[in-house]
């Protein structure tokens, strides 16, 4: 436990709660939950369920109503078709993905993260006993993780790949014939297990809607868990819900393991998922173009820069800039282990914008914003940053 850390992404929030409580006025680009409130629909639903009597415990792998709108959403939206005990759902996609590493990681096996990579997995890692193992992604590929790379990253001890499209923190989205090729690799290690994280599934400003790795590559069936939520798309951070569905000895595994620690998450929780499963595409329609918007926005702002690099997102809620060779090269910032952490604690402290550097994500020189805030705050504290490292001796 003692490699398990606190979330540096929470730790950048409190701070900045912090100076706000203090009067200090901070433009905030470290969010990563949609700025949006739940639909009414959903809310409504809650209630009706709290009136209803539908406060009690339920199934450990959650309702029946819950599990057969997951099992509806995999199959309508991306053409999985799984069983009832294929089925799980959890507080917060993270419990799934965190219960599906505890019940299966032996001491010292190795989580392959391709880098750029969402920094809850590695903690999760760890707190299972298991060890990440980082890939090297650059601009170059997108920060997509290439099949080359990918085999030359498996070893006897590799457990699982997590792979998350569209991904945090840089938006990249795999396209179906990437996702085919890294299969490709993967149908040579029977023994790697697969974990597609694609709760940002919805957020895309691409004509066609991301490919669930699953889709594109069904034969890896056996050992593929896909993992989703409504935290993101229906702005349902709060509620603490998600799911996953994969192989079945594996789900009941991990319902074994939530049986003797949280059971299924809360019963007025599951009432509103289902209602925002099964009811109206409105209000993501709605999140999902002013996210556009803002992203295009942010794309501008930086594509003058000269010496911030920006790959344009195509999923998600956030920009990753890269700032890399100014940030070694400097003065101020150079000489520190991580010159992105020294910079964006600068930036807070002396400018008020809060950030997020990219070392939490396994990528250094680089500083995540996120644009689930408005565009007002984004011209604010993008601005503010990019004229700050302009003047960066
Ligand atoms: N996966 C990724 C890549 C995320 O960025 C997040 C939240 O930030 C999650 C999963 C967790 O979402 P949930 O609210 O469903 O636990």
């Amino acid at each position: 436990m003692a490699l398990v850390t606190t979330s540096k992404i929470y730790e950048a929030i409190a701070r900045v709660a912090d100076m706000q409580a203090a009067g200090i006025k901070v433009a905030s680009l470290t969010a990563g939950e949609p700025d949006f409130d739940t639909p009414e629909h959903v809310i409504a639903a809650a209630t009706r369920a709290m009136r209803e009597g539908d406060t009690h415990y339920t199934p450990v792998r959650g309702s029946l109503a819950l599990r057969e709108a997951v099992r509806q959403k995999f199959h309508q939206e991306n053409g999985l078709a799984f069983s009832d005990d294929q089925t799980i759902v959890g507080t917060g996609s993270k419990q799934v993905i965190f219960n599906a590493l505890a019940v299966t990681l032996q001491q010292g096996d190795e989580v392959l993260l391709p880098v750029p990579f969402w920094a809850a997995y590695t903690g999760m890692t760890y707190a299972a006993g298991g060890v990440p193992a980082f890939v090297q992604t650059s601009r170059d590929t997108g920060y997509k993780l290439t099949p080359e790379d990918l085999s030359a990253a498996i070893t006897p001890r590799t457990r699982w790949l997590i792979l998350n499209t569209p991904s945090n923190p840089a938006g990249v989205i795999y396209s179906e014939s990437e996702l085919e090729a890294l299969g490709g690799v993967l149908r040579n290690f029977p023994d790697v297990f697969i974990l597609s994280d694609e709760i940002y599934e919805h957020l895309h400003y691409t004509a066609e809607r991301p490919k669930s790795l699953l889709s594109a590559c069904p034969d890896l069936a056996d050992r593929v868990l896909t993992v989703n939520g409504v935290s993101k798309a229906y702005a349902m951070t709060g509620w603490r819900l998600g799911f996953g569905s994969g192989p079945k000895d594996l789900i009941e595994a991990m319902a074994n393991l939530q049986a003797q620690t949280t059971l299924g998450p809360s019963s007025v929780s599951q009432a509103a998922a289902v209602a925002a499963l099964s009811g109206p595409r409105t209000s993501i329609d709605y999140m999902v173009d002013a996210y556009r918007q803002r992203r295009d926005l942010i794309v501008d702002m930086v594509d003058s820069h000269p010496l911030v690099n920006l790959q344009r997102p195509d999923g998600a809620f956030y920009a990753l800039l890269d700032m890399a060779a100014v940030l070694r090269g400097s003065k101020q910032f150079g000489d520190h282990e991580a010159p992105d952490a020294a910079f964006c604690e600068w930036l807070l402290k002396d400018r008020h914008v809060a950030a997020v550097p990219g070392s939490v994500f396994g990528a250094p020189g680089t500083v995540r914003i996120s644009f689930a805030t408005d565009s007002a705050t984004i011209e604010h504290g993008l601005g503010t940053m990019l004229k700050a490292v302009s003047e960066i001796e």
